[in-house]
C-alpha cells in the first residue's frame, strides 16, 4: 500500500485556485477568464454561475466551491465558530487608564483602532507606549509579545522605548529586541511590509502591528481629484489586508491619521481624519485626540459597534502615556 503523502498545513493566504481539487492549468484558465481569479470569489459564487459562466458540471461547481470556502476559513464561519474566535480576543492597556476606559479596556486583538487627530496630539507617543505595552504580561495589560513598527513619518525613537521601558521596569535592551521596526517610503512599500508581516508574525511572537502614519504617503502621491479614487481603492485594499492579519492571527493593529480642515464645515468639528468613510469604516475603533490645557491631551471615541461615544484626559509624561 503506498504511504499517504502528508500534505503540509498551508497559510489562509497561501492558497490559490490551484490548489481547489480537480483543478488543472485549463480549469483555471477558465475560471480566471470568467473573472474568478480568487478563492473570494470562488468561495461566494453559486453553483449556477460556475456553470453558465465557467462551463463546469454541477458536481464539480460545487466541489469547488465548497473547497474554497474550507481554505479560507475566515470568510465562512458559524456563529459558534465566530464566538470561539471572539472569546480569543485580547487586550493592550495604553498605560491611561482613562483611555483604556475608553477603549472598553485597552487596544483590543482582531481589531483595527485608528488614533486621529493633529500635529502633536499624541498619536506617535501612544504607539511607542502600545509597543512596549504589548511586551507586558497578560496581568499587567500586555500580551507578553512583541511589536511590528511601521514607520512612514520617520518619528520613531528607541530612546523614547528606552524611558517608557524602564518606567515600567522592563529591561530596555529586551523591550527594543521585540520591537521589528520598518521605514516606508511610499505607500506601494508600505502596502508590501504589510504583506511581508505574516513572515515575522510566524518566526516572531508578534501581538502588535503598528503603522505610524497610516495616510500621510498615500496622501503625499494621490494628489488631486483624478487620483482620489485610486488613492481610496488602495487603502480599501490596504485595510483589508490589516484586519484579515489582525482576525487570523489574533493581532491588534494600530493606525494613526492626520486630520485636515475639513472643506465645508459650519457647525461642529472643524477638522475630518484622511481617508474618507473607507478608513471611517473599515477601523474598528476611531479614536480623536486632541491637545487641551496643561499639557492633557482629550480623546474622544468615534463610531466604535458596542461602545458608548465619550470623552476622556489623558496626559503624556516623561514615563509616557499616563492619566
Ligand atoms: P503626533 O504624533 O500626534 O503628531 P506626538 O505623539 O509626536 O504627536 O506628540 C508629541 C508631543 O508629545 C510633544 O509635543 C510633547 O508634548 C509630548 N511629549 C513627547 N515626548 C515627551 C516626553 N518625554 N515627556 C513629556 N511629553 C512628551
Ligand atoms: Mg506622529
Amino acid at each position: 500500500m503506498a504511504t499517504k503523502k502528508k500534505k503540509k498545513e498551508k497559510d489562509v493566504d497561501e492558497y490559490t485556485i490551484y490548489d481547489l481539487p480537480g483543478v488543472g492549468e485549463s480549469t483555471a484558465e477558465k475560471l480566471i477568464e470568467a473573472g474568478f481569479d480568487t478563492l473570494e470569489s470562488i468561495a461566494t459564487a453559486s453553483v449556477y454561475e460556475l456553470k453558465e459562466l465557467v462551463g463546469l458540471t454541477e458536481s464539480q461547481a460545487l466541489k469547488i466551491i465548497t473547497a474554497a470556502r474550507e481554505m479560507l476559513k475566515m470568510g465562512f464561519l458559524t456563529g459558534i465558530e465566530v464566538l470561539e474566535r471572539r472569546s480569543n480576543i485580547k487586550r493592550i492597556t495604553t498605560g491611561s487608564k482613562n483611555l483604556d476606559k475608553l477603549l472598553g479596556g485597552g487596544i483590543e486583538t482582531q481589531a483595527i483602532t485608528e488614533f486621529a487627530g493633529e500635529f502633536g496630539s499624541g498619536k506617535t507617543q501612544i504607539c511607542h507606549q502600545l509597543s512596549v505595552n504589548v511586551q507586558l504580561p497578560e496581568d499587567k495589560g500586555g500580551l507578553g509579545k512583541g511589536a511590528i513598527y511601521i514607520d512612514t513619518e520617520n518619528t520613531f525613537r528607541p530612546e523614547r522605548i528606552i524611558q517608557m521601558a524602564k518606567a515600567l521596569g522592563l529591561d530596555e535592551r529586551k523591550t527594543l529586541e521585540n520591537i521589528v521596526y520598518a521605514r516606508a517610503y511610499s505607500s506601494d512599500q508600505q502596502m508590501l511590509l504589510v504583506d511581508k508581516v505574516k513572515e515575522i508574525i510566524r518566526s516572531k511572537n508578534i501581538g502588535l502591528i503598528i503603522i505610524d502614519s497610516l495616510t500621510s504617503l498615500f496622501r503625499a502621491e494621490y494628489i488631486g481629484r483624478g487620483a482620489l479614487a485610486e488613492r481610496q481603492q488602495k487603502l480599501n485594499r490596504h485595510l483589508h489586508s490589516l484586519q484579515k492579519i489582525a482576525e487570523t492571527y489574533n493581532i491588534a493593529v494600530v493606525v494613526t491619521n492626520q486630520v485636515v480642515a475639513k472643506p465645508d464645515a459650519i457647525f461642529g468639528d472643524l477638522s475630518v481624519p484622511i481617508g474618507g468613510h473607507i478608513v471611517g469604516h473599515t477601523c474598528t475603533y476611531r479614536v480623536f485626540l486632541r491637545k487641551a490645557k496643561g499639557g492633557k491631551r482629550i480623546a474622544r471615541m468615534m463610531d466604535a459597534p458596542h461602545l458608548p461615544e465619550g470623552e476622556v484626559v489623558f496626559s503624556i509624561t516623561n514615563e509616557g502615556i499616563r492619566d
